[in-house]
């Protein structure tokens, strides 16, 4: 049974608004599955819970902020979200760091540390957090923020990049403030490092009704493509992403000029820039020379734009060099589409190569790919159809709160939150 949720007692418009239910999901779940979620949140309504990150806007973790943090409350667990802030310098710093744990290289001068402690020292004054009694802080822009607290329950410290090749000067470092926390959540079970706090995986996930996934009809896939004049007359090969090279951009422009000679096809990327992401912007003008009038460039922020796209794309890239999880391939085999996916991270943990997608290694071999799916629509469609499958099984969102549920429910007894 849904508990009274803390949305029912304390907001008004309660009758003209709602948020997404966990009941909305039997549509795709087993109701057993569903009933042992609520019973596993009845035991832990006494808690408040808070996210930290630092964007609201842009990328994956906000989007799936945006989601788990209303169905946490749906389910009669006070959560709520803060975002730190930081002028631009903050973010190049943290962008430095976020590249090196995903195996790039740094500078690590003091003087970026200083800054870099230092503004999360003044994100901590202004951010209350002695009144929640679990406090999820997620990736490295907000991780020393734990330093400044009394600790009222459980931190957890959960990092969504890509930690196959971590820059180990960076992670020493980093290191001194993620074994103060009481738990390190990683996206799978290949990101585990060596460390003393205990490690959990948690699997993101997608919110089948969100505008950027829910059922659209054909015609207001064509509105949304007409208004940005994308042309239709041809097959589409997609790409959806935060402009940042570890997307590989640029291979997915060669890949598709490869295809291109042996296909008719037009390109589309559209990416977007996160607040927190300082070389979006530079990215995305280093990409410009290339557009043609089958190679679309486009950087606007229109979720229905995104769901469309990924519909009505007979190729779905997502050329990845690095990939902590990759929603916009869960997103897009969520649709039924065929995607090719670059074969590392978080992308090979969803795409079985040849099964429900493809994974390729190179631009030659994206290329090959793209020419074979234009050619063959069936299977397009057999592989569209076990990746839906696959996301179904494995990758909604209930499936994420129920990891979270049992991961809170272990810290029970070491906190007696209950007391
Ligand atoms: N996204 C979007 N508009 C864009 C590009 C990306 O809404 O122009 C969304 C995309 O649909 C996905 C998220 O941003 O939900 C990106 O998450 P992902 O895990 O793929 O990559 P990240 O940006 O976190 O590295």
């Amino acid at each position: 049974m849904p508990p009274s949720t803390s949305q029912d007692l304390d907001l008004a418009h309660r009758d003209t608004r709602r948020t997404v239910q966990l009941d909305d999901y039997t549509r795709f779940l087993d109701r057993e599955r569903i009933e042992r979620i609520y019973e596993k949140a009845e035991a832990l309504q006494h808690l408040h819970v808070v996210h930290v990150n630092s964007t609201f806007y842009g990328g994956g973790v906000a989007e799936l902020l945006d989601d788990l943090t209303l169905l946490m409350n749906n389910v009669g667990i006070t959560t709520g979200w803060r975002v730190i802030q930081g002028a631009p310098d903050f973010f190049s710093i943290t962008k430095k760091m976020h590249n090196a744990l995903q195996g790039g290289s740094i500078n690590l001068t003091d003087l970026k540390k200083k800054h870099y402690e230092d503004i999360v020292y003044k994100n901590a004054v202004r951010t209350h957090l002695d009144r929640h009694n679990m406090v999820v802080v997620h990736d490295p822009q907000p991780l020393p923020l734990i330093q400044h607290y009394h600790r009222n329950g459980p931190w957890i410290w959960q990092c969504h990049v890509d930690l196959s090749a971590p820059d180990r000067e960076l992670w020493r470092y980093l290191q001194s403030f993620i074994e103060q926390y009481d738990a390190v959540v990683e996206s799978l079970d290949a990101y585990k490092q060596s460390l003393d706090t205990p490690q959990r995986t948690i699997t993101p996930a997608i919110d089948p009704f969100a505008i950027k996934n829910k059922e659209l009809s054909e015609a207001e896939i064509n509105e949304r493509l007409a208004h940005y004049d994308i042309p239709r007359d041809q097959p589409l090969v997609v790409q959806i992403s935060r402009f940042d090279r570890w997307k590989d951009p640029e291979g997915v422009i060669e890949a598709f000029k490869k295809a291109h000679e042996e296909v008719d096809a037009t390109l589309v990327l559209l990416g977007n820039v996160a607040t927190d992401d300082p070389e979006g912007k530079e990215v995305y003008e280093s990409l410009l020379d290339e557009e043609t009038e089958r190679i679309r460039i486009l950087s606007v922020e229109d979720t229905a734009l995104v769901n469309a796209l990924q519909r009505r794309a007979a190729v779905v890239l997502q050329k990845s060099l690095r990939e902590g999880f990759g929603l916009t391939v869960t997103e897009a085999m969520w649709k039924g589409s065929a995607v090719i996916g670059g074969n590392v991270g978080g992308i090979r943990h969803q795409i079985e190569d040849g099964e429900n997608g493809f994974l390729v290694d190179s631009i030659d071999e994206a290329a090959e790919r793209i020419v074979e799916l234009i050619r063959n629509p069936g299977l397009r469609e057999t592989l569209g159809m076990k990746a839906r499958t696959t996301v179904r099984e494995r990758f909604l969102l209930p499936h994420m709160l129920e990891d979270y549920l049992d991961l809170f429910g272990g810290f029970e007894t070491l906190y007696r939150l209950n007391d």
